[in-house]
């Protein structure tokens, strides 16, 4: 078990974007991307550069409601998750293995808004922190744990 975690300063929300499309163009299918941070922080920019970066022309909107949103024509395909509104019982009954254990979804990334309120952990993930600075810039903290290297080029 290995963590590694490294910060990144992101001055915009084109640079936010320009982080996620970097992930996009880089991950490899089954990793979970577990994101947190204050509402506004920049979790779905980040997912909607992640699906950019994947080649989805579909629109990334926020789950928020939906609770979940597929989509299937990128590189990989993208699941992409909101548990703001869920409750610890809703949350267990959306059964997320699911979607990174492989077999019953094709292995793809998966995206989880709001994954402080997971209630299970997936062996191999990247965590991304979003932190607002003072003057409404991001700072992006970024952990991995498991196995797989980074690539932020
Ligand atoms: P969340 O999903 O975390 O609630 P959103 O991505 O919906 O956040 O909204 C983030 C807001 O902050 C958007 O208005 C976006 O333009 C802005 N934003 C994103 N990244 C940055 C950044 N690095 N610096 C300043 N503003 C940003
Ligand atoms: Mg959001």
């Amino acid at each position: 078990m290995m963590f590694k975690s490294q910060e990144i300063l992101l001055a915009n929300a084109a640079e936010t974007r320009q982080l996620g499309i970097k992930l996009g163009r880089n991950l490899t299918a089954g990793v979970v991307i577990l994101l947190s941070g204050d509402l506004g922080a920049g979790k779905t920019t980040l997912v909607q550069g992640i699906g950019a970066g994947l080649g989805i022309s579909d629109p990334i909107v926020s789950p928020t409601f939906t609770l979940i949103n597929e989509y299937p024509e990128g590189r990989l395909p993208l699941y992409h998750f909101d548990l703001y509104r869920l409750s610890p019982p809703e949350v267990e009954a959306l059964n997320l293995e699911s979607y990174w254990e492989g077999g019953e979804f094709s292995l793809g990334i998966v995206a989880i808004e709001w994954a402080e309120k997971l209630t299970y952990m997936p062996n191999n993930y990247l965590q991304i922190q979003l932190i607002y600075t003072p003057d409404d810039r991001r700072i992006a903290k970024l952990i991995t744990l498991g196995d797989f290297t980074l690539n932020l080029s």
